[in-house]
């Protein structure tokens, strides 16, 4: 799954390129930096790669998606729609701008419900943000339509799956704007960092302004630059973009190994009939960074898990139900309003909603749902025997139901 996994060379040479020169910032200094632009040559790169017109990086995934809302003009009052299953930086994000929050249930596609969206629109709501989990997709023509119907914007959170396509589109370039994360897990790593991507030059450059303190970049004199509008500091620096350099250009190499070894153990699990798989919407390619699969319930799910353990070989395989980060259950400093600062009236009224709404539809994928890993340094023989071991498993637990004989 992560870049890291096959960290080398290249990306100790395109650290050092930075490293000679000392200029570890991606603005200025243009003649001690003599000629070395790591940030701008990895947002071009990021362009030529996943298709879209403008690529701002920033200094993680969460200060991309804070700076994608505000160059959208998301703020306070606005509430946008967000999958109960995702990374807690998709709500710290929308918090952050001051917006509201509205969790609703995903489906088997393990992201967006386009129904239970729907059912969620109000006359305040102004973006619909699916979230990309564990490399694939939401139902992006559902949810452009809904968008389109009514007048607002869709932001892609793409962290989770680089390199994943709809419909010939990478994930992250189809919507208003969409995001990738560079953390040290991701499937290209900066070690910290993130993008905006976007089509629109309007929201580009607010983005590339908001993330240097509202900076217009326009002149040669970073000191006598104008600020049309006030800003943050999100920037990545050089030698988190020289990392990213190096990663990006061995993309294909990660997709292709992840391809092959998510094929491999999916024809594993497959032999099992009582074994299900996440559906992906018609017209997607999944960036293969995990296998996410069902059984037919939450309590043999819960007994695969339990016996995993037991046998000490759980490491890998993710129940995101019953993990603290990935999904609404668990999100209790949310629901408990737990933040340091005062957060406005009407967040406050939000969240203090999300304690009693019903999930149970999310429960009912979830709880019977995990996400099995995908290795960039596993051998055939690895996955075979780590496959083989899982089918035990599940077959266990499936007679041990009375499942199976
Ligand atoms: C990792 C991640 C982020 C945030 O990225 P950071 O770079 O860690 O801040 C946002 N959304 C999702 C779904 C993620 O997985």
């Amino acid at each position: 799954m992560p870049g890291f996994e096959l960290w080398g060379e290249e990306e100790k040479k395109e650290v050092n390129d930075v490293l000679e020169t000392g200029i570890l910032m991606r603005y200025g200094f243009d003649g001690p930096r003599k000629s070395i632009w790591k940030s701008i040559e990895l947002e071009n790169e990021i362009n030529k790669t996943f298709g879209s017109k403008y690529a701002q990086l920033t200094s993680s995934g969460t200060a991309a998606l804070t700076t994608a809302m505000a160059a959208l003009n998301i703020g306070v009052g606005d509430e946008v729609i967000m999958p109960s299953f995702t990374f807690v930086a998709s709500f710290e994000a929308v918090l952050s701008v001051g917006a509201i929050p509205v969790l609703v249930d995903v489906d088997e596609t393990l992201t967006l419900d386009p129904e239970a969206v729907r059912n969620a629109l109000t006359p305040k709501t102004k973006c619909i943000m699916p979230v990309h989990m564990c490399g694939s997709m939401a139902d992006l023509d559902a949810l452009k339509t809904i968008c389109d119907e009514h007048d607002l914007i869709l932001l892609e959170d793409a962290c989770q799956s680089i390199g994943a396509k709809y419909k010939g589109k990478y994930l992250g370039t189809i919507g208003h704007a969409g995001t990738f994360s560079f953390d040290f897990v991701k499937t290209i790593t900066c070690a910290e960092g993130g993008v905006v991507m976007t089509n629109s030059e309007d929201v580009y450059l607010k983005a590339d302004g908001y993330t240097d303190h509202g900076h217009d970049h326009k002149g040669v004199d970073r000191g006598a630059d104008l600020h049309p509008f006030l800003g943050y500091n999100f920037r990545i620096s050089e030698l988190h973009a020289a990392v990213g350099l190096a990663q990006i250009r061995k993309l294909d190499t990660f997709l292709s190994i992840q391809q092959k070894n998510h094929t491999t153990l999916k024809d594993i699990l497959a032999q099992i009939p009582e074994v299900s798989f996440r559906i992906i919407p018609e017209g997607g390619v999944d960036s293969c960074t995990f296998i996410s699969w069902f059984l037919p319930t939450e309590e043999l799910m819960k007994a695969f898990v339990a016996e995993m353990k037991a046998q000490g070989i759980l490491a890998g395989n993710f129940y995101w139900y019953a993990n603290n980060w990935h999904y609404i259950k668990q999100w209790q400093h949310l629901k408990e309003m737990k933040a340091l600062n005062n957060l406005n009236e009407e967040q406050k009224v939000a969240l203090a909603q999300l304690q009693d709404q019903d999930f149970s539809a999310s429960d009912a994928i979830m709880g019977r749902c995990i996400s099995t890993a995908i290795s960039l340094l596993w051998t055939e023989e690895q996955i075979k025997e780590k496959g083989e071991k899982m089918v035990g498993v599940i077959r266990k637990v499936l007679s041990e139901a009375n499942v199976i004989a």
